[in-house]
C-alpha cells in the first residue's frame, strides 16, 4: 500500500511550504487508499523546539490535513520523532562502517578550512571526496587513542560520471557524481544528520513515495546510494516545485509572510488556504478554481503537477478566501468562525491585562484593541508626521527594526525589547522617540498599550507585515 509522509523540522514557525507539501502527500496517499504519516525531524537539537513542533501539529490539524501515524497519535512504526530514534541510527552507522561504506573522519575544523581555502585558490569546484579526507591509518589510530572527536561520513564515488535519479514528474534526471560529497552521516555529538535519519526512517516506516520540495533533488543521489549500501529498495521520488514570491524568487519570509500562524491570524479560512495551496502547480481536470480538500483528493493526479514555479500571490488568496466567505457560509456558520478565530476567550484573556486599567465601560474595549484584530492598518502619511523624528529617520528606525527582528528566533516581548533598545542606543535616539513610529506602524497610534507587548501578542509575521506595510 502507498505510504507517504511529511517530515518537518521544528525549527521555527510552521511554514506554508510545509502545508503545501503535506497537502500533496495527503492527497496522493488518500487517493490510493494509503496512509499519510507525520514525522518530526529534530536531529538539529540546537535549533529544534517543542513549541515549534506543537505549532506545526496545530497548524496542520487546523488545515484538516490529518495524519494516520505521528508523534501525537502513535502508530506501529514509532517513535515518530527522530530525537527518540538515536539507537536505531547508530546500528546502521555501524553496519555502514563495517561494510566499508562509511568512514570515521577525524579531520579538525582547521584542517577542513585549510582544505576549502586551498581548493578555492586552485579553482576546484567539485565536491569534497573521501580521498580528500581519509588520513593514513597510523594517524587515525593516533587521533583515536587521543580520544579526538570524529564524525562518520559516507563513501561516495571519486570519479565524475553520470548519476541518474528517477523522479515521478521529471522522469530521469542526470546529476553528476563530481557534485556529490562525502556527506556527514553521524555528527560528533552522536546525532545523525538529516540524510541518514531520513533514509533510515523512510525505509523503516515503509514509505513508498517520497514527495518533497525541489530543494532536495540534489541530495537524492546520496539517499539512493544509502539505500543501496543498506540493501534496501529505493522509494519513488517526487520533487515538487517550490513556492515563489511574485518576483519569482523563492518564497521567503523577508518578502512575504510564510508562517501559517500569520494566515490564521489574518482570518483566512483553512478551506481557502488549502484550496489555494492545491492550485500551486496543480489544477483540477476541469480547471475549476474553487474546490474542497475532498474534491481535490478525489480528482488528484500527481502527473498534473506542472514544474514551473508556482507563485504564491496574496491578492489571489484574498480573492479566493472572499469566494469561500461569501458562498459557503450563512451568518450562523460565519459567526462560529469569527468566534473560533481571534474573537475567542483565549485571545480576549491575553489582551485584557493590557487594557483593563484604561477601561471605564466594556465598550471601551474594542477601540483599545481594534488593531489587535485587524490585518494591515489603514495608515497615512499624517499618522507619522505628528511624530518627533523626521521622516527620513523614522524610515531608518522602521527598516532597521524590521531587519533586526527578522533574525529573532524566539518571538516574545523579552526578546523584542533589547533589540529595539540596542538599535535606539546605536542611533543615539531616546527610546520613547525611537518606538513612536513603530507604535504607529503596529498599533496605528502612539496612544496604545506597550508596543512590545502588542508585538509579542501579534506574532512575528503579523508584526513584520505591518512594519513592511508602513515602509512601502
Ligand atoms: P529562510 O526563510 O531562512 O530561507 P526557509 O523559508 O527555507 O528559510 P525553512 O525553515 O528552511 O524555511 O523551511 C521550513 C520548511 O518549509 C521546509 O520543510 C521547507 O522545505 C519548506 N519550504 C521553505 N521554503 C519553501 C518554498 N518556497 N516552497 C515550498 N516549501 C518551502
Ligand atoms: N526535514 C526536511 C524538511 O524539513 C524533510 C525533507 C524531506 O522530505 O525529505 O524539509
Amino acid at each position: 500500500t502507498v505510504r507517504t509522509r511529511i517530515a518537518p523540522s521544528p525549527t521555527g514557525d510552521p511554514h506554508v511550504g510545509t502545508a503545501y507539501i503535506a497537502l500533496f502527500n495527503y492527497c496522493f496517499a488518500r487517493q490510493h487508499g494509503g496512509q499519510f504519516l507525520l514525522r518530526i525531524e529534530d536531529t538539529d537539537q540546537a535549533r529544534s523546539t517543542a513549541e515549534s513542533e506543537q505549532a506545526i501539529l496545530d497548524s496542520l490539524r487546523w488545515l484538516g490535513l490529518d495524519w494516520d501515524e505521528g508523534p501525537d497519535n502513535g502508530g506501529d512504526f514509532g517513535p515518530y520523532r527522530q530525537s527518540e530514534r538515536a539507537e536505531l541510527y547508530a546500528r546502521y552507522v555501524d553496519e555502514l562502517l563495517e561494510k566499508g561504506h562509511a568512514f570515521k573522519c577525524y579531520r579538525t575544523s582547521e584542517e577542513l578550512d585549510a582544505l576549502r581555502t586551498a581548493r578555492q585558490e586552485a579553482g576546484v569546484h567539485t565536491a569534497i571526496k573521501p580521498s580528500d579526507l581519509i588520513l593514513p591509518a597510523e594517524e587515525v589510530a593516533l587521533r583515536e587513542s587521543q580520544g579526538q572527536p570524529y564524525v562518520v561520513r559516507m563513501m561516495v564515488p571519486e570519479e565524475a560520471g553520470p548519476c541518474p535519479v528517477t523522479d515521478m514528474l521529471r522522469g530521469e534526471v542526470t546529476l553528476d557524481w563530481s557534485q556529490v560529497d562525502a556527506q556527514i552521516l553521524l555528527k560528533s555529538d552522536g546525532m545523525p544528520t538529516y540524510h541518514l535519519a531520513n533514509v533510515v526512517d523512510d525505509h523503516l516506516m515503509g514509505i513508498t513515495h517520497v514527495i518533497r520540495g525541489e530543494e532536495w533533488i540534489n541530495s537524492a543521489p546520496k539517499h539512493i546510494l544509502l539505500y543501496q549500501y543498506l540493501g534496501w529498495d529505493t522509494p519513488t521520488f517526487c520533487h515538487l516545485p517550490l513556492l515563489r514570491n511574485p518576483d519569482k524568487s523563492k518564497l521567503s519570509k523577508r518578502k512575504n509572510p510564510t508562517s501559517i500562524l500569520y494566515y490564521k491570524r489574518m482570518g483566512y479560512l483553512p478551506e481557502a488556504l488549502l484550496n489555494y495551496l492545491g492550485r500551486m502547480g496543480w489544477s483540477m481536470p476541469d480547471e475549476s478554481e474553487k474546490f474542497s480538500l475532498q474534491v481535490m483528493q478525489e480528482n488528484f493526479d500527481i502527473q498534473r503537477v506542472s514544474l514551473g514555479g508556482p507563485i504564491f500571490d496574496l491578492e489571489k488568496l484574498n480573492w479566493l478566501n472572499g469566494l469561500w466567505i461569501r458562498e459557503d457560509f450563512d451568518a450562523k456558520a460565519l459567526a462560529d468562525r469569527l468566534q473560533g478565530w481571534a474573537l475567542n476567550r483565549e485571545n480576549l484573556e491575553a489582551v485584557l491585562p493590557h487594557v483593563q486599567q484604561r477601561m471605564n465601560t466594556l465598550s471601551d474595549f474594542m477601540p483599545l484593541v481594534g488593531f489587535m484584530l485587524a490585518g494591515n492598518l489603514p495608515l497615512t502619511q499624517a499618522n507619522f508626521e505628528a511624530l518627533k523624528l523626521d521622516q527620513e529617520t523614522q524610515l531608518k528606525v522602521l527598516q532597521f527594526s524590521l531587519w533586526q527582528l527578522e533574525t529573532l528566533g524566539v518571538w516574545d516581548k523579552e526578546a523584542i525589547f533589547p533589540i529595539l533598545k540596542t538599535l535606539a542606543d546605536g542611533m543615539g535616539i531616546k527610546m520613547k522617540d525611537f518606538v513612536a513610529p513603530i507604535f504607529v506602524a503596529v498599533s496605528g497610534t502612539t496612544a496604545s498599550f506597550s508596543v512590545t507587548d502588542a508585538m509579542g501578542l501579534l506574532g512575528s509575521d503579523m508584526t513584520r507585515a505591518r512594519l513592511r506595510h508602513s515602509i512601502d
